[in-house]
């Protein structure tokens, strides 16, 4: 099995690669980003202590284009598990399409998280805060569209907004700090540049809106307002502490298109009084979960993965190891 995993939780991303792999008795070759090579060599130093056997994980630092594309195109490599960019997702394919590898893909987001009019909003607020915020939005199911229904959205923004002010930047190192930098300084820069994409289409940052000066890769937690569905904020994947915040008169179609609208479906989320409501629209919302007043919540038992272009396969619950078995009907005459 050849593994490719991002930084953005860069112990994480190797455990959800490497379990069910080794779960279905496969030998594993995992490259990891080379924005965080360390985690993984621990824990490959960890695997070595506890007595697996050599050759059972191999463990891989280098770039994308390089070490990233040989093992995605390596004749030796019988699937090809990968999370990442979109982008990268679509080279991934073209490498194995020469062998026909088997392919698994978590790829990106740009989740619609819905306030619906009966939502407990002492839940809703710090919910879609946290649902942008958490891990400086550097998630690929991060809540990057919030819509609100229009006669909590005062509300709401005021409050998000106070969440995301609130919010102590600092070193990753001080224990009180809530937001660290971002990975790096290119994503800095893409993330800010988005920042200026929006205010030049036309949208208003509540709060942020910028860097944060000092010595670090910082970005202010970012409410946006006044969008229109079409901005490059509300269509494309910032991967930034950066949420879009719209208004909805009705929870009927026309709500349901607009979260939909997006060539994603990673995941959404709903907060509302009512399950059954809940539960109609997630029926109708093409994402591979969907959060009810709550967000981020994840358990080894639950599939995660994608509809659309966020992805092929599941990761985690039955189905993760569907990606790493195949169906064999042995038939004897006897
Ligand atoms: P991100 O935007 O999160 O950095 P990327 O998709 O760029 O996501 O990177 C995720 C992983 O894919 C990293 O380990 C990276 O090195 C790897 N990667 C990047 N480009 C390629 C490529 N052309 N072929 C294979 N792996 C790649």
């Amino acid at each position: 099995m050849g593994q490719i995993i991002p930084w953005n939780f860069p112990l994480l991303m190797a455990a959800w690669k490497l379990a069910p792999a080794l779960a279905t008795g496969c030998t594993v070759v995992l490259k990891v980003a080379e924005e965080t090579p360390l985690t993984a060599l621990r824990l490959g130093e960890i695997l070595q202590e506890a007595g697996l056997p050599p050759g059972v994980v191999n463990i891989v630092t280098g770039f994308g284009e390089t070490a990233g594309a040989a093992l995605a195109a390596h004749p030796g490599v019988d699937k090809v598990a990968f999370t990442g960019s979109t982008e990268v997702g679509r080279l991934i394919v073209q490498a194995a399409a020469r062998d026909l590898k088997h392919v698994s893909l978590e790829l990106g987001g740009k989740s619609p998280n819905i306030i619906l009019e009966d939502a407990d909003l002492d839940v809703a607020i710090p919910g879609a805060a946290s649902a942008i915020f958490f891990n400086h939005g550097q998630c690929c199911c991060a809540g990057s569209r919030l819509y609100v229904h229009e006669r909590l959205f005062d509300k709401v923004v005021a409050g998000v907004s106070d969440q995301a002010k609130a919010i102590k930047l600092g070193s990753g190192l001080d224990p009180a700090t809530q937001m660290g930098p971002m990975v790096s300084e290119t994503q800095r820069d893409r993330v800010c540049s988005y920042l200026e994409f929006g205010k030049k289409e036309g949208a208003r940052a509540v709060t942020g809106g910028k860097a944060r000066e000092g010595s670090g890769y910082f970005v202010e937690p970012t409410v946006f307002v006044d969008t229109k569905p079409g901005m490059k904020i509300v269509k494309e994947e910032i991967f930034g502490p950066v949420v879009t915040v719209t208004p909805f008169a009705e929870a009927g179609d026309a709500l349901v298109h607009e979260a939909n609208d997006t060539i994603y479906g990673l995941a959404a989320g709903i907060w509302t009084r009512d399950v059954s409501k809940a539960h109609a629209l997630a029926a109708r919302l093409k994402a591979g979960t969907v959060w009810i007043n709550c967000y981020n919540i994840f358990d080894a038992a639950l599939p995660f993965g994608g509809y659309k272009q966020s992805g092929w396969g599941r990761e985690m619950g039955e189905a993760v190891l569907d990606n790493y078995l195949a169906t064999k009907a042995v038939t004897i005459s006897l």
